[in-house]
C-alpha cells in the first residue's frame, strides 16, 4: 500500500479512486503519513494557532426529523428548553471575558416569528454588549432569505449548515420526505450570495455512505468555495430510528473516528486554506478526539459554553462528553490539551480562514482598483 500512498500524496490533483483510497487506509503507518502531510499543510496554509468559538446551545426545541439526531421533534424523551436572553448574554459576556474571538448560537431549527425576533435580538445586544469585538456564527438551520438578512442586519456573519450528505438518495434515507435536499442546497446557496462567511460538512460513517460518497463531499465542498468546514463521526442516539444502522457499534466506533480523521487529513490536503473544525463528536468517542482531528489538519475547537444544566438536554448523539464541566473548567482544560500538542490559541481574534480572507481581498481589490494586500490594509476590517 506504501507506493499507491506515496504515489498519490506525490500528486497535486487527486481522482475520486485517490480520495477513496485515502479514506479506506488501514495499516497505521499508512495513516500517520496522510496526517502528516495534512499536518504540514496545516502549517503552512493556516498555521498552528488554535481558534475559539464558543459554544452556546440555545434551544432543543426543534421542528424538524432527523432520523439520525437525538432532539428530532418525535423523540418524546427529551426535556425541552431554550435558555432566556439573560443566560444567553452571560454565555456570550464569558467568551467575551476569555477572550474567545467569537462565538456559535446553535439550536434545533425554528421558523416561527417570535423565535426569528428573539435570535436578532440577542444578536444585536451581544455586539452592543461586547463592543462589537465578539464575533457571531449561527447554527439555526434552514430559513428563508429574509431570515437570514435579518440576522445578517443585526450582526452575523457566519453561519453553519452541513449538507450532512452532498448525495441526495442518501440524503433522502436519513431525513423524512419532507425534508429536502434541494432546500438545503438552496439555503446554503442563499447564505453564501449574502455575504454570510459559510461553513458546511457532513457527518462520516453514515449508514450507507461509501468511500466514494465521501469523495464527492469533498469536491461538493470545493464547488460552493465555502470558508469552513465542520465534519464529525456519526454516532447513534437511542431514542432515534437510525439507532440500530450500525450492528455492533462498541466494536466498530474506533474505526469510525480514524475514518473521520483520514477524512479531515483529506480535506486538508485539498481545500488547503480553510477552516476546518475539530468536533466535539471526536470526542464522543475518544476523550483525546479532538486533538487527533488538530493533528490530522484541523484548526477550530468550539468549547461548549451552554450551562451543564442544559447539557444533557441538548444530546444530538449518544456519549456526549464534559456534560459536568462548567464553562471555566472546559476553558482551562482545553488550553491544557492544545499546548500538550505544541499548539497555541488564538486569543481575542475571530480567527477567519486565509481562503475567506483571500478571496475578500481580491474581490474588493477588483471594485477598488488597489492591490489586494492594500486593500486589506485600508479597510481595517477584522475580516
Ligand atoms: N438544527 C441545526 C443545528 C443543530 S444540529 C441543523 O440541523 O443544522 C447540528 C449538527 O449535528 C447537524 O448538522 C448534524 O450533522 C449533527 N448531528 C446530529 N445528529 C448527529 C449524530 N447522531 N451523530 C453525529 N452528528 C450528529
Ligand atoms: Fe433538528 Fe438539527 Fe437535529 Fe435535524 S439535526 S433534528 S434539524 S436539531
Amino acid at each position: 500500500m506504501q507506493t499507491e500512498l506515496k504515489r498519490i500524496l506525490g500528486q497535486n490533483e487527486w481522482s475520486r479512486r485517490d480520495i477513496a483510497t485515502l479514506l479506506d487506509l488501514s495499516d497505521p503507518a499508512d495513516e500517520a503519513l496522510l496526517f502528516q502531510r495534512a499536518y504540514e499543510v496545516k502549517r503552512q496554509q493556516v498555521g498552528t494557532r488554535v481558534y475559539f468559538r464558543g459554544l452556546i446551545e440555545l434551544s432543543n426545541v426543534c421542528i424538524k426529523n432527523c432520523y439520525y439526531c437525538g432532539i428530532r421533534r418525535a423523540n418524546p424523551d427529551v426535556d425541552r428548553y431554550t435558555l432566556s436572553e439573560e443566560e444567553v448574554l452571560d454565555a456570550a459576556a464569558f467568551a467575551h471575558r476569555s477572550r474567545y474571538g467569537s462565538i456559535v448560537i446553535q439550536s434545533g431549527e425554528r421558523t416561527d416569528e417570535s423565535f426569528i425576533a428573539f435570535v436578532e435580538h440577542l444578536v444585536r445586544r451581544i455586539r452592543e454588549s461586547t463592543n462589537n469585538e465578539l464575533g457571531i456564527t449561527l447554527s439555526l438551520g434552514e430559513q428563508s432569505e429574509s431570515t437570514y438578512r435579518r440576522w445578517q442586519a443585526a450582526g452575523a456573519h457566519r453561519y453553519l449548515l452541513r449538507i450532512e450528505t452532498s448525495n441526495p438518495g442518501l440524503y433522502q434515507t436519513l431525513h423524512p420526505q419532507d425534508h429536502s435536499f434541494h432546500v438545503r442546497l438552496e439555503a446554503l446557496r442563499t447564505l453564501y450570495r449574502l455575504g454570510y462567511q459559510v461553513g458546511t460538512g457532513v457527518m462520516i460513517g453514515l449508514p450507507g455512505q461509501t468511500s466514494e460518497h465521501l469523495a464527492d463531499d469533498v469536491a461538493f465542498f470545493k464547488e460552493m468555495d465555502v470558508a469552513m468546514i465542520g465534519m464529525g463521526p456519526y454516532i447513534p442516539h437511542h431514542g432515534t430510528p437510525m439507532n440500530e444502522a450500525i450492528p455492533d457499534w462498541s466494536a466498530r466506533k474506533e474505526e469510525q473516528l480514524r475514518r473521520a480523521l483520514r477524512m479531515i487529513a483529506v480535506v486538508r490536503i485539498q481545500l488547503k486554506d480553510v477552516n476546518i473544525a475539530s468536533t466535539t463528536a471526536l470526542q464522543a468517542i475518544d476523550p483525546t478526539g479532538r486533538e487527533m482531528g488538530l493533528q490530522a489538519g484541523a484548526n477550530i475547537l468550539m468549547p461548549n459554553l451552554t450551562d451543564t444544566q442544559y447539557r444533557t438536554g441538548y444530546q444530538l448523539y449518544d456519549g456526549k462528553p464534559c456534560l459536568d464541566e462548567n464553562a471555566t473548567l472546559c476553558a482551562g482544560c482545553l488550553e491544557r490539551r492544545i499546548a500538550a500538542i505544541g499548539e497555541t490559541i488564538g486569543y481575542g481574534e475571530w480567527g477567519v480562514s486565509p481562503h475567506y480572507k483571500k478571496k475578500k481581498q481580491s474581490s474588493s481589490a477588483l471594485s477598488s482598483g488597489v492591490s489586494p494586500s492594500r486593500s486589506a490594509v485600508v479597510s481595517g476590517s477584522p475580516l
